[in-house]
């Protein structure tokens, strides 16, 4: 027997309850690896399967938990032995499949990654979803040609999950990062994880009809978009470039125009963790390792077990969750 996070649904009422259960290996789902899961965490897309499901969730009882780390106790692939350190992110894990809020867990091996030296379980959830997501955006703006002394880096969304880690491996890699946060309480938070300007989220939140604006970011992770990426992409640099990786602030581009793009080169680079290949993860999983720095990694740390996930879920729906939450799935 385990002990796993179970939303249920009520047919009649349509509602949703989440509660503590025991399950047996028989209720595991089928797959080539089972993992004793150590940590998962919360994103924006667990508070929406802790609750309703958002579209997400098509089976009731249902174990949400979009990411994992733990270690291999059986696999019937050779890529994966027991004893192995895995993380796993995405392929719709704890959405359309059963997630990593259970000490046990069965997936596919194409879904696993083996873990980097120098990141345990633990580490490897501080990071989670959103930090993985925010390394793949720090790749793509220096595919696009980002470095060093090139000007500030804004990060929206700074004092949330993809914006924290953001701030704390840009810095880390020597750029000026300009945090915009609607926290003015986090500024200290931010400024420890190397954010060197903060922008209070209401320079943002107007959309304006100017074309352009004054050039001011060298690159730019947005968590945000909506009116926010709007008026960010007309204050991006001569050829520099946005990498888009969430809609905290709304699914459109408020006010957006065309003329960043055609008159300053601009870039908007999207950004998907989910679907993203096995070797861009390996990637970004070894860059983790080596540009994250662990001391920063642990001050964004709040720790949870498995029964403090139903609230977790509601805080998050409302932007209430500072950094990164790392769940201890046998506290
Ligand atoms: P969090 O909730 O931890 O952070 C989002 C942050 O955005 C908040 O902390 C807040 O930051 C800011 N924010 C929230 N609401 C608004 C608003 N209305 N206007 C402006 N700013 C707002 O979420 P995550 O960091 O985990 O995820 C961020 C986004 O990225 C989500 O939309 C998520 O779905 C998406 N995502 C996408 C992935 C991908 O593969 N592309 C993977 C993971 C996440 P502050 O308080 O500092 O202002």
């Amino acid at each position: 027997m385990f002990k796993a996070l179970v939303v249920e649904k009520d047919e009649e009422s349509g509602k949703t309850s989440a509660s503590v259960k025991e399950l047996s290996r028989g209720d595991l789902p089928d797959g080539e690896v089972t993992v004793a899961v150590d940590y998962s965490t919360v994103n924006y897309k667990d508070g929406l399967c802790l609750g309703s499901g958002g579209g997400l969730v098509r089976k009731w009882p249902h174990v949400p938990g979009i990411d994992f780390a733990g270690v291999v106790e059986e696999s019937s692939d050779d890529r994966y032995k027991p004893g192995d350190k895995v993380v796993l992110t995405g392929w719709r894990v704890g959405e359309a499949h059963w997630g990593g809020y259970s000490q046990k867990a069965r997936v596919k091996a194409d879904w696993l990654v083996p873990l980097p030296d120098g990141l345990d379980t633990r580490a490897a959830m501080a990071v989670g979803t959103a930090g993985l997501t925010a390394m793949l955006a720090v790749m793509a703006l220096e595919d696009h040609g980002l470095e060093p002394g090139h000007g500030p880096v804004l990060v929206t969304g700074a004092a949330g999950g993809v914006g924290s880690v953001a701030t704390a491996i840009l810095a880390n890699l020597g750029h000026e990062v300009a945090a915009v946060t609607g926290r003015p309480e986090q500024e200290s938070y931010l400024r420890g994880l190397g954010a060197t300007e903060i922008v209070p989220r209401e320079e943002l939140t107007e959309v304006t009809k100017k074309p352009l604006e004054s050039e001011r970011w060298s690159g730019c992770v947005d968590a945000v978009a909506g009116v926010m990426l709007g008026r960010v992409l007309k204050q991006m640099k001569y050829g520099s470039s946005v990498a888009a990786i969430g809609l905290a602030g709304g699914a459109a581009i408020d006010g957006a125009l065309i003329t960043p793009f055609i008159l300053r080169g601009v870039n908007l680079l999207g950004i998907d963790s989910v679907m993203q290949p096995y070797a861009n993860r390996v990637r970004a999983w070894d860059r983790i390792a080596a540009d994250l720095p662990m001391a920063k990694l642990e001050e964004m740390i709040q720790p949870a077990g498995l029964s403090d996930l139903p609230q977790l879920g509601r805080d998050i729906l409302k932007g209430q969750v500072k950094g990164r939450v790392v769940v201890d799935v046998n506290a």
